[in-house]
């Protein structure tokens, strides 16, 4: 079956067959403009849509995070930079993408946390692209592992390397990114006091969350983001844990309804209680898991069945989910077995209108406004 086979037989999970339009691109390198702006735009990066939107590339890093926002204006926001060594693999991608999107520098890298899997690439980044703004939730507090520290060590000497601007992000604050609103939700294991606009109800989801300890870990200190761009809403609360989301969402549902959630920590069981999820009633998600990392199925479930859930997407087959636990091939960038780095580009508009393109098969789905 090719994929998109497998996507037009296979679309479940909501709602949306009747008016998904599927484009089978993948051998459309070279289009003309014409049948570009007819397609909507923004299936291979460059916008030849006269509709202003936000793209959204989820970068393939094997696990870690690197997701790259290009604002209409070409302002840009890069979250977590992904791994260090593998010959700068990871910069490479997310360079790539940048040049897909027309960019010759980032203006804002965001590291959620000093792991190696979303700081260790700053080093390879920056040698590979021009980055103006660093922002972070403040010192490495996790100085018992070896690893990160020297992780934290190796962004510090890169922040001191040359006139980079740097932001320290607390929960509440407005980041100064134009083109969309960026507001900090949690940050150094601190969280909004307050309800984000269309946030505060009870939320029903606490009583069936487990509850479980505080992590320790730089995890818990994670910067998180909600990421507003007309109707449209996006969080990303990086590896925040478990005991953390349910400090954030309970009692009350401090975030409100999300459009599209990028699934926090790669979809590890130690993230995504039902209290968040279920709360914050994602219409898309999209897990930045590796064939070995994260993808757990007790976290891909909860994603999966989450309320009005219309799809989940992964950067990787899961080989913990197996058979059960994956998503349909259609919705999966990389397949079992393979590191070919493809990546899934959202295209988001301001009346929350979505859609999700796999560049494994180009195939684009669309979400419609609401
Ligand atoms: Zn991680």
């Amino acid at each position: 079956m090719g994929p998109a086979d497998g996507l037009s037989t296979n679309c479940t999970g909501g709602g949306t067959l009747a008016v998904m339009r599927l484009r089978s691109l993948r051998n459309a390198t070279v289009f003309p403009l014409t049948f570009a702006a007819a397609l909507g735009g923004g299936a291979f990066g460059i916008s030849t849509s006269p509709r202003a939107s936000l793209q959204i590339y989820f970068v393939d890093v094997e696990g870690g995070q690197a997701t790259l926002y290009v604002a209409a204006d070409k302002h840009s926001l890069l979250i977590d930079t992904g791994w260090p060594d593998f010959n700068g693999r990871d910069a490479d991608r997310i360079a790539a993408a940048g040049k897909a999107a027309g960019l010759d520098h980032i203006d804002y890298v965001l590291l959620t946390h000093y792991h190696v899997d979303h700081t260790g690439g700053v080093p390879q980044l920056v040698a590979k692209i021009p980055v103006k703004t660093f922002i972070d939730h403040g010192p490495n507090r996790e100085t018992t592992d070896d690893y990160t520290v020297k992780v934290a060590e190796a962004y510090q000497k890169v922040l001191g390397s040359r006139s980079y601007e740097h932001i320290v992000a607390h929960p509440g604050d407005t980041l100064p990114i134009p083109g969309m609103h960026v507001t900090a939700v949690s940050a150094d294991g601190k969280l909004i006091s307050q309800p984000l606009p269309g946030g505060g109800a009870p939320n029903q989801y606490c009583a069936s969350s487990e509850r479980r300890p505080a992590d320790q870990t730089e995890n818990a200190r994670s910067l998180g983001v909600m990421i507003t761009y007309g109707k449209l809403r996006i969080l990303d609360l990086g590896d925040l844990t478990w005991d953390k989301e349910m400090e954030l969402m309970c009692p009350v549902n401090k975030l409100g309804h999300v459009d599209l959630l990028v699934v926090s920590h790669h979809g590890w069981s130690q993230s995504s209680s039902p209290a968040l999820v279920d709360a914050i009633t994602p219409r898309v998600a999209i897990m930045d898991n590796g064939e070995k990392k994260g993808g757990s199925p007790s976290s891909w479930a909860i994603v999966d069945k989450a309320p009005g859930l219309e799809d989940l997407w992964q950067l990787h087959y899961s080989a913990e989910g197996g058979p059960t636990h994956n998503v349909d091939a259609a919705r999966i960038a990389n397949l079992q077995g393979t590191d070919p780095g493809n990546y899934i580009k959202v295209t988001a508009y301001p009346n929350g209108e979505m859609e999700v393109m796999n560049s494994r098969t180009g195939e684009v789905k669309q979400y419609p406004a609401k």
